[in-house]
């Protein structure tokens, strides 16, 4: 398993690619899920950052730089690192990557009663509008 120690010493961009992946693989998916929904309860909006970082990040693809076309070409075309030297992976897939499942309950009542209020609203229901 990936240390932090080991993730905070990256390199240029295919290091950094690397080690995303090697963080998002060693996340386990049960566990991260348990703290977002326990995140629903704490409030701490750190935890509840971790899923959707990794949901989003577990779809990222080995690959090598490829100069942006589209936007700045010192960014990559694929996942918008550039291709200098990082020095630290992305904080949160760290801790992603080293998170136990929570020792106490989890709550999962704010959660239902969230997917109770979505499931409830209409079909024409915006973003903006109060659950
Ligand atoms: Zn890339």
């Amino acid at each position: 398993m990936l240390g932090e120690t080991d993730a905070e010493r990256l390199g240029d961009h295919a290091d950094a690619v690397d080690a995303t992946r090697t963080l998002v693989a060693a996340a386990d998916k049960p566990t991260l899920r348990a703290w977002w929904v326990d995140s629903l309860t704490s409030r701490d909006l750190e935890v509840r950052a971790l899923w959707p970082a990794w949901t989003a990040l577990r779809h990222l693809p080995a690959h090598d730089f490829t100069p942006s076309r589209e936007f700045n070409a010192a960014s990559c075309e694929v996942c918008g690192l550039r291709r200098e030297p990082y020095e630290a992976a992305p904080v949160e897939l760290v801790r992603a990557a080293t998170l136990v499942a929570p020792e106490h309950p989890v709550d999962t009542a704010p959660l239902h009663a969230l997917l109770a209020a979505v499931g409830a609203l209409g079909p024409q229901a915006q973003l903006t509008d109060e659950l």
